[in-house]
């Protein structure tokens, strides 16, 4: 059991007895203070006090860090203040007991702005003496062991926060045994169910692989033997919270993950791990590609190591790890690890003590520039998570998302129907662009319309698998349905043409067509007429009879025919229909199209200059007119002429607004020093509302004359 006694014991290993004795001072001292309280457990409160101390000696940390431990929850709990605390200890130790009772006063709220203020401190605080940092982690490391004794709620809330705040930090001082240790308690703490089965997955592998491992060790050591090289091997497993990271991220199964053996070389110089390696390589082949250098190139948080996978007896791989003694216990403990030597003679510090101040450092910096505490909580996360953009829903919840992510990504994020019904985005109350990438920090609002349908241009922006996955979903059963029912159309049509009907082609007829075609389904034909890689007209006639063929037909089909059998555009066919750029059709407009292979069917105003080009080329044009319910939104150029007047921009957009159409773009330039041309896209149902909207228009004082932009006229206009 740990008492006071063996903590002093194992602490005078490695401390002057003097030290050792005012440790136990601070142990009486703190026994007193919390005389009356108990944990929730039923054991004195002294003992959490000492457990963490126990961590602390443990990391071989120097003694006022233990003396911390034993008080950090003096201040907070008893009536002790600091400077009784430091008339007792000291001035170091009653900084260091305060800094850790701030951090332990703080709760992790939702809001930003009460984590912006809770992260200021915490780095305040390790900024001041990084030692309160690493007594804070000791705290949580022992209230994470004993955090059975609380409700589930309030467990899952401590786990939580444990995972995303301070298992980073222990990972970013390199303290990886706590980190690990923190990461495991918290996957139990938050599922404890999941915690459990891979737990008893572990333990039965462990079992069966056994006389694999040992084999596989004997014959390192024995080969490092016959070399002359002298090395400590480790067999070594993963945690459970990594385990189940991998599982979960990159959906590897559980045998999957844990067909790998691994195994620690410790050595004891630099130039023995690069000889172990040399040793290594010669016993089992190396897998290419897969050799790491962290010694001549050490991780951020000061990680060195060499890195290697071998295959080794029946194909089994094996990652090795070769390091020194310090390196190793620098991947333990990290900064924790070099603290014996902070009052080195020469007073200089070891390279990640020097990393891990450099980056609070850098913390501080940023604080002092921006005095902002969101932006300094953004910094902070950034520093922390590198890799990751953190954005805020309008009712400031945090969401994680990938660096570059954007918008949509966003949306998809928060729910599939709010990325699938996304037209428009606010990024901090700004109208933005969808495909902006975001910054952390950024709020996010998504501007949704039931009946909008993701666009495929989005493919090119998003970064996360989720948005992207449910992009092309939608994308391809609605391209599919939108393209089979217009290829109905255009097979019918074609039919009626030569005196028929696609109801009245036989099921025989269609299935021999659809033998020559290499398609199972029939809708497949449809769909390759509907995007325009297979032609109504000739389908038509494979499918036609053959005694009921007219050969004096078969030179040509009809285009001019005006026998009321044109398609109609309903407004809804979505992406099987475009509407061409140099005409902007809208409805009650003349129209008629063609059909662009990859495209579909392109619809043109009857005067625009261009599909007379492509009549006279190639002769295939579809009659096309308007259904009578056609609905939707177009796209049309009109050209204002208008005096010189103050905010003569933001009437026009006004008075364009308040007539139910939107602006998708305005161009003005001076014509002259009395005169501007203004180029405005605006959208409309229809003429009638297009020829509403020019008549108010034309009655705003200024303007001296307004047309709509045709491919003619504009032609004309440019030449
Ligand atoms: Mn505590």
């Amino acid at each position: 059991m740990l008492t006071i006694l063996s903590l002093a014991e194992k602490a005078s290993a490695y401390l002057d007895d003097d030290q050792v004795r005012e440790i136990k001072r601070a142990y009486y001292f703190a026994e007193q203070a919390h005389e009356s309280q108990r944990r929730r457990s039923g054991e004195p409160y002294v003992i959490h006090p000492l457990a963490v101390a126990d961590i602390l000696t443990d990391m071989r940390m120097d003694y006022e860090s233990l003396i911390a431990a034993m008080l950090h929850d003096v201040i907070e709990d008893t009536g002790v203040d600091k400077n009784a605390l430091a008339q007792q200890f000291g001035t170091t130790v009653a900084d260091l007991v305060d800094g850790v009772s701030k951090l332990t006063a703080m709760e992790f709220r939702s809001k930003a702005e009460a984590q912006a203020e809770n992260f200021q401190k915490m780095a305040m605080a390790m900024a001041n003496d990084i030692r309160v940092i690493i007594v804070k982690l000791a705290d949580r490391l022992h209230n994470m062991r004993t955090i059975g004794a609380l409700k589930p709620e309030k467990r899952r809330r401590i786990a939580k926060e444990t995972l995303e705040i301070y298992a980073p930090i222990a990972n970013r001082l390199g303290m990886n045994t706590v980190r690990m240790e923190l990461e495991d308690l918290c996957f139990y703490g938050t599922y404890p169910m999941r915690a459990n089965r891979i737990q008893a997955a572990v333990k039965n592998i462990r079992g069966k692989r056994e006389g694999l491992v040992e084999e596989t060790r004997h014959l390192i050591a024995e080969h490092l033997d016959i070399e002359g090289l002298n090395a400590q091997v480790y067999g070594r497993e993963k945690h459970l919270f990594s385990i189940y990271q991998k599982m979960r991220n990159s959906q590897k199964s559980f045998a999957n993950i844990m067909d790998v053996f691994g195994f620690r070389l410790v050595v004891d110089s630099v130039d023995t791990c690069y000889r172990v390696l040399g040793a290594m390589h010669a016993l089992f082949k190396p897998v290419p590609g897969q050799f790491k250098d962290y010694i001549a190139i050490p991780k951020s948080n000061g990680y060195q190591s060499l890195h290697t996978i071998l295959i080794g007896r029946h194909g089994v791989p094996i990652e090795v790890q070769i390091r020194t003694i310090e390196m190793d216990e620098m991947s333990s403990n990290g900064i924790a690890a070099h603290w014996v030597y902070k009052n080195n003679s020469d007073g200089s510090m070891s390279g990640s003590h020097q990393r891990a101040r450099q980056w609070v450092q850098g913390l501080l910096e940023i604080q002092e520039r921006t005095g902002n505490s969101l932006e300094f909580i953004e910094n902070v996360k950034i520093d922390l998570f590198p890799d990751e953009v953190y954005v805020f829903t309008p009712k400031g919840k945090i969401l994680e998302l990938p660096q570059g992510a954007t918008a949509i990504d966003f949306a998809y994020a928060v729910h599939t129907d709010l990325g699938n019904q996304c037209v428009g985005c606010y990024i901090n109350r700004r109208l933005s662009s969808l495909s902006e990438p975001l910054q952390s920090g950024e709020t996010v609002r998504i501007i949704t319309s039931a009946n909008a349908q993701p666009n495929p241009v989005w493919l090119d922006f998003v970064v996360t698998g989720k948005a992207r996955s449910n992009i092309r979903h939608v994308l391809k059963s609605h391209r599919h349905n939108e393209s089979v029912a217009l290829g109905e159309r255009l097979l019918n049509k074609a039919l009626i043409g030569l005196g028929s009907k696609l109801e009245d082609i036989s099921e025989q007829a269609l299935n021999d067509f659809l033998a020559t075609t290499g398609h199972h389904n029939f809708d497949y034909v449809l769909e390759d007429i509907g995007i325009g890689n297979r032609v109504a007209y000739l389908t038509a006639r494979q499918l036609m009879p053959e005694e009921d063929t007219d050969i004096n037909a078969k030179d040509k089909p009809s285009n001019t025919e005006s026998n009321g059998k044109a398609l109609t555009i309903s407004g809804t066919e979505g992406m099987v229909m475009t509407y061409a750029k140099c005409c902007h059709p809208i409805p009650g407009d003349t129209i008629t199209g063609h059909l662009s292979a990859g495209k579909g069917v392109v619809v043109h105003t009857g005067d625009c200059v261009n599909i007379a080009k492509i009549r006279d080329d190639r002769g295939e044009l579809i009659e096309l007119r308007w259904d009578e319910t056609v609905k939707g939104e177009f796209l049309v150029p009109i050209r204002i002429a208008i005096k010189h007047q103050r905010g003569m921009i933001a009437t026009l957009a006004t008075k364009i607004n308040s007539l139910d159409a939107n602006i998708e773009s305005i161009n003005a330039k001076d014509v002259d020093a009395y005169s501007n041309q203004v180029d405005i896209e605006i959208s409309v149902h229809d003429r009638v509302h297009l020829a509403r909207i020019m008549r108010h228009i034309r009655n705003i004082k200024s303007v001296t004359r307004i047309q709509r932009v045709r491919s003619t006229s504009y032609k004309r206009n440019n030449s």
